[in-house]
C-alpha cells in the first residue's frame, strides 16, 4: 500500500514516515501543496496523510482537487486546529479522518489501518446504483449524469441506503443518521422522506427500486434485478 504525507515539520514527517515504512507501507513524503498536488496526479496512493498548515496553501485546497478530480485515496487529516468548524470543514471538504496534533503515532497508524478496511464503497465519494450516482462530497444526486435537484434530507436518506445497497436498512439506523441533519424527527417523518425521495427517482427516471420491509426498514436495489 503506497501512503504520501504531506507534512512541512520535519521532524514529525520523519517520525510518521519511519513508523509507517516500519508497519509495511510505501511511503513518499512531501512538503508542499504543490508537490503534493504533482504526486496526487501522478500517482494512485492508498492514502495521503495530509497537514492542513502547509507553506504554500491550505491542505483542504488538495483534498477538494483530489475529490473533484475523482481520486478514491482515504484522506487521514492532520491539524493542530482543535475546533469544530474546522473538523467539519475538514471532512465536507473530503477528508476522511482527522487527527489533532499532538497525536501518538500508535493512534495514526490505527486510524489509517480503519480507513484503509474499508471496503471501497464506503470509501469512495461516488455511489452508483444502476444510472443513479450519489456524489457525497458535493450531495449531489446524478440520473444519467444528468443532475438532480433532490432536498438535504432526500439526499441523506439517499446515502444512507446507497451504502447499503441490496440490503435491508433498519429504520432505527436511518433516524439515527438522519436526526442530526434534521434534528428532532417525528415518527413518521423517515416515511415521508423516504416516499418523497421515491417519488422523485421515479420523477427523473432513475432506474432503482426503494422497498419498504414493513416492521424492519428499507432496501435500494437496481430496479432491473
Ligand atoms: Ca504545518
Amino acid at each position: 500500500m503506497r501512503v504520501l504525507m504531506v507534512e512541512d515539520n520535519e521532524d514529525l514527517a520523519r517520525l510518521v514516515t519511519g513508523g509507517l515504512k516500519t508497519a509495511g507501507y510505501l511511503v513518499d513524503h512531501v512538503s508542499t501543496a504543490a508537490e503534493a498536488r504533482d504526486l496526487v496526479a501522478a500517482h494512485r496512493f492508498g492514502a495521503v496523510i495530509l497537514d492542513l498548515g502547509l507553506p504554500d496553501a491550505d491542505g483542504l485546497t488538495i483534498v477538494r482537487d483530489m475529490r473533484a478530480h475523482r481520486d478514491p485515496a482515504a484522506v487521514l487529516v492532520l491539524t493542530a486546529r482543535s475546533g469544530i468548524d474546522d473538523k467539519v470543514e475538514g471532512l465536507r471538504s473530503g477528508a476522511d479522518d482527522y487527527l489533532v496534533k499532538p497525536f501518538a503515532f500508535e493512534e495514526l497508524l490505527a486510524r489509517l489501518e480503519a480507513l484503509l478496511r474499508r471496503p471501497r464503497e464506503l470509501q469512495g465519494l461516488a455511489l452508483v446504483l444502476a444510472n443513479l450516482r450519489l456524489d457525497t462530497a458535493s450531495r449531489q444526486a446524478f440520473v444519467d449524469d444528468e443532475p438532480q435537484v433532490l432536498s438535504a434530507r432526500e439526499v441523506a436518506v439517499l446515502e444512507i441506503l446507497m451504502r447499503r445497497k441490496g440490503r435491508v436498512v433498519p429504520k432505527r439506523l436511518v433516524e439515527d443518521e438522519l436526526s442530526g441533519v434534521a434534528g428532532d424527527l417525528s415518527a413518521n417523518a423517515i416515511e415521508v422522506y423516504v416516499h418523497r425521495l421515491r417519488r422523485q427517482l421515479a420523477d427523473c427516471g432513475a432506474r432503482v427500486a426503494i422497498h419498504t420491509v414493513r416492521g424492519v426498514g428499507y432496501l435500494i436495489r437496481d430496479a432491473a434485478s
